[in-house]
């Protein structure tokens, strides 16, 4: 039985110094320190900003395999009460990123094993490093959906390409050591929208004289929720109208929605429905000030009494999920005993491993960390350690399984 004590020492150290989305310098450096010691063929550091990826080259020329984490951790302040806590206030790792790191810290040092024991090949893999190409990549600013892009374009420019690419994730509210895997889609599209709406105030004894934006705002939010389906929906994350100032009739408003789809298709239908929404609400409205208001302000004014404005931000693209390769991960992984589980709707939440997955075959798995685990993004999270020996044991797995794959 391999020990895992180093890798999950490691993850707990770096669970006591979480960093931010584009501060990852610190717990690049940890890793970095502990690459170096699995002597990998290539490191690059600094890809981008804070990212690394690790080479391991095999003796022969075979198949190539981009295992992809995350550097990150959240602006959260933490309540697991764990003894190794995170010493930073307001910073904590409660997505399990540190464990994600931990995992692909632990296959370098199996391959490293591998590789320096080939002669009496006394691995639990045998020689892992006979065949192939293996990348390790460790990407920053995941949280914000702006490191995948960037690092995925770096490894365009640098012509490096891959016959695999694998990402992961822990899961609580599945079974502990259950691996989860999908269809089609992984992880659905979803974009941030931001409506502004502007009118113009009134004192607030006089509301007949304002273009109040309200009646816009409620309608809107109305209409937005109609449009919710199966495959494709919205969540209202914040609005207003006016200020807190209690003698002004308000004179603007805003609507901020993150809108959702398990394909970007969906999600195109589903924001172009959203913009039309607007429009007809904001000439509706426009239309009932001009008449309450003929004489009164002056034709032209009236009719444009609203106006309003639409952006996006936070967009994503649905990461898409090579049915071939995640049989064969499902394969590899009910092997090694593990019980695995179809997800055929997606994950709803976005990740922007998506920017890894063109021109190569990729899939992503779940690892179960229990139904009863504390959900990923709330104080209380901690990452189940449990998982370290999983994650390592398949990914090694699927290398080796893939130098077999015509
Ligand atoms: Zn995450």
């Amino acid at each position: 039985m391999t020990d895992y004590t180093d890798i999950i020492n490691l993850r707990h150290s770096i669970h006591s110094h979480p960093c931010l989305s584009g501060n990852e310098g610190e717990t690049a450096k940890t890793i970095v320190a502990f690459l170096k010691k699995c002597k990998p063929d290539e490191l690059m550091t600094n890809v981008t900003g804070y990212g690394i990826i690790a080479h391991f080259k095999g003796k022969k020329t075979g198949r190539s395999l981009l295992v992809r984490c995350e550097l990150d951790a959240l602006p959260i302040t933490e309540a697991s009460g764990v003894s190794y806590s995170s010493v930073y206030k307001g910073i904590a790792h409660s997505c399990g990123h540190d464990g994600h790191m931990a995992i692909l810290c632990g296959v370098a040092k199996t391959l490293a094993e591998s590789r320096d024991n080939r002669s009496n090949n006394e691995t639990e893999f045998g020689d892992l490093l006979d065949k192939g190409d293996i990348y390790l990549l460790f990407q920053e600013e995941e949280e914000i959906g702006t490191g995948a892009k960037k690092m995925a374009a770096e490894l365009r420019k640098k012509k490096m390409k891959f016959d695999y690419t694998l990402g992961l994730h822990n899961s609580p509210g599945h079974k502990e050591h259950q691996i989860v895997l999908f269809n089609k889609t992984c992880a659905w599209a979803s974009t941030g929208i931001e409506i502004l709406i502007t009118g113009h105030t009134s004192h607030a004894g006089n509301p007949q004289d304002a273009a109040n934006p309200t009646d816009a705002v409620i309608k809107l939010i109305e209409s937005i929720r109609k449009l919710d389906k199966t495959n494709a929906f919205s969540t209202i994350v914040n609005f207003t109208v006016g200020t807190k100032d209690y003698g002004i009739t308000p004179g603007n408003g805003a609507v901020r929605i993150t809108a959702r789809a398990n394909e970007d298709a969906g999600l195109k239908r589903l924001t172009a429905s959203i913009e039309k929404n607007v429009k007809k609400i904001i000439e509706t409205e426009n239309i009932k000030f001009a008449k309450t208001h003929k004489g009164k302000t002056g034709k032209s004014a009236a009719k444009n009494a609203f106006k309003y404005n639409i952006s996006y931000s936070d967009a994503f693209p649905a990461t898409l999920n090579n049915l071939s390769f995640s049989t064969l991960v499902e394969k590899v992984a009910k092997n090694l005993g593990y019980s695995t589980k179809r997800n055929l709707i997606g994950e709803f939440g976005s990740d922007d491993y998506t920017y890894f997955t063109h021109n190569t075959k990729a899939t992503f798995f779940n690892m179960g960390a229990g139904e009863k685990h504390v959900p990923i993004h709330t104080p209380k999270f901690d990452f189940d350690d449990n998982l370290i020996p999983d994650g390592i044991d398949i990914i090694c797995s699927v290398y080796k399984q893939i130098q077999q794959t015509q």
